[in-house]
């Protein structure tokens, strides 16, 4: 039987951090058995965003070598670059003629990115979600394991791949979101104030790069609160965002402990943060430690980037041929 295809994409726009880890790469690791898998790293969606490409390099390996470091395997997978397959090129030129002015501009992350960078809202920009839309359908994939941000992407995805179909012929299949237990997981920075980020806020977000010290001293200043009033109260969402980075690297014995203490009313957050932060040192060291020694084997990364490539322009060609036949562009 043919496995379902998977596709995920991370752009090399800075350091990995707890929100990649959880909202995209532990699932990237959980299906890379189950599942035919194309995961890149999204260097001309970068573009959009960072128009300077000094850092560019090192970005796309450290990403390679993060991925590979939590645990992904470039001999199941393929894991390969955005622009070494230039199909996807080909197909986002298609895609845009069945993508509206009026619908990319309402897009959430399109108007957020305007309001933070208003000097440069440039085409790319604009289009981003159907860029994306043909990295997911050049391979056919039908599951995207993405965090909660994507949500919106995916579903314009899914309509340009109807309109697509509709007019063409049955060709792509429509994409999902997807993440074990169905709900799609979003990291708070840590003064609550958006999401952790790569490219935003770096003093609030968890990076897997961060030294033990850094860990330490960015989570003992994490936003939080007195002691709630009532038993059993709601948490504030700053509040809550401490509780779900315990529940990933915690044992339940640790989150339960502190949860009761909340509910009784009793909770120090100076302890829970302490607790937090040894935790999370001990999560987060070994796949620093590895992806270090990873970035520095040039040899292994080239290696690892073209077998990526190679596999990743078989699939897109298969789809291009089929795409340019419906089209009636087979001459
Ligand atoms: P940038 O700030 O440059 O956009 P980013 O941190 O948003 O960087 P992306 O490369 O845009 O990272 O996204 C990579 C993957 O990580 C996507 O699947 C996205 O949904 C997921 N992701 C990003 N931030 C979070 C977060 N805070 N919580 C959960 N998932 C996240
Ligand atoms: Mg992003």
């Amino acid at each position: 039987m043919n496995k379902e295809v998977v596709l995920s994409g991370i752009r090399p726009t800075g350091f990995l951090h707890l929100g990649n880890y959880f909202g995209a790469m532990r699932n990237y690791v959980r299906m890379q058995d189950e599942y035919n898998c194309y995961f890149f790293v999204a260097n001309w969606h970068s573009l959009t965003t960072h128009p300077d490409t000094k850092e560019l390099q090192s970005a796309v390996h450290r990403v390679i070598a993060e991925n590979v470091a939590c645990g992904l395997d470039p001999n199941k997978v393929s894991l390969y670059v955005q622009s070494d397959v230039p199909e996807i090129a080909e197909l986002y030129l298609y895609l845009n003629m069945l993508a509206y002015k009026g619908e990319l501009e309402k897009t959430v992350t399109f108007k957020e990115k305007v309001r933070l960078n208003p000097e440069n809202v440039n085409a790319g920009l604009l289009t981003y979600p159907v860029l994306q839309a043909a990295d997911i359908l050049i391979h056919r994939a039908v599951k995207v394991p993405v965090g909660k941000d994507q949500e919106q992407h995916l579903e314009m995805a899914r309509n340009f791949a109807q309109r697509f179909n509709h007019r063409y012929g049955d060709v792509l299949p429509e994409p999902y979101a997807f993440n074990y237990g169905g709900e799609l997981i979003k990291i708070l920075s840590l003064d609550g104030n958006g999401k952790m980020s790569k490219s935003e806020n770096q003093m609030n977000t968890l990076y897997l790069a961060d030294t033990d010290d850094m860990l330490r001293k960015k989570i003992m200043k994490a936003k939080t609160a007195e002691a709630p009033a009532e038993p059993n109260s709601v948490k504030p969402d700053f509040i809550e965002n401490l509780f779900t980075l315990m529940s990933l690297v915690s044992t339940p014995d640790t989150l339960e402990k502190f949860n009761t203490d909340f509910n009784n009313c009793v909770i120090r957050y100076g302890d829970m943060k302490k607790q937090l932060a040894e935790d999370m040192i001990a999560f987060v060291a070994p796949i620093r430690e590895k992806a270090a020694d990873i970035q520095n084997d040039k040899a292994l990364l080239s290696s690892i980037i073209k077998q990526g490539a190679e596999k990743a322009r078989e699939s897109a060609a298969a789809t291009l041929k089929e795409v340019r036949q419906a089209i009636g562009m087979n001459y």
